[in-house]
């Protein structure tokens, strides 16, 4: 099974090595989709919706949230967003029955960025 679930921050960034729009300041309101893959426990959950919530919440979105994104990456576009969420989500998801499957970063409506560890 997989379980889902969303999350919305806004933060401002600029890509440093690319040229064209993207590389002035401006901010995006993301949506962040983090997906676990497991089998129901035995309280018949893959995860606690309630508990990944908080753990998202303190762990990533109080550093993205109403951040200055290239403050704490580089060149922070959708990819290099996901690969850190993914780095700091996978450890503390990490259960005998479930483990993360699926991290999506989306910029806008239409521009998101699907990342699996690989
Ligand atoms: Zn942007």
């Amino acid at each position: 099974m997989i379980l889902i679930k969303e999350f919305e921050f806004d933060a401002a960034h600029h890509l440093t090595k690319y040229h064209g729009k993207c590389e002035h300041l401006h901010g995006h309101t993301y949506k962040l989709v983090v997906m676990l893959e497991g089998q129901p426990n035995f309280e018949d959950m893959v995860f606690d919706f309630v508990e990944l919530k908080h753990m998202v919440q303190d762990k990533i979105l109080s550093r993205l949230d109403h951040a200055y994104l290239n403050d704490l990456l580089p060149n922070p576009t959708a990819e290099n967003i996901a690969v850190f969420v993914w780095k700091e989500l996978f450890p503390l998801v990490k259960r005998e029955n479930s483990s993360l499957h699926e991290i999506q970063v989306w910029e806008t409506k239409t521009s998101g960025i699907i990342y699996r560890g690989e």
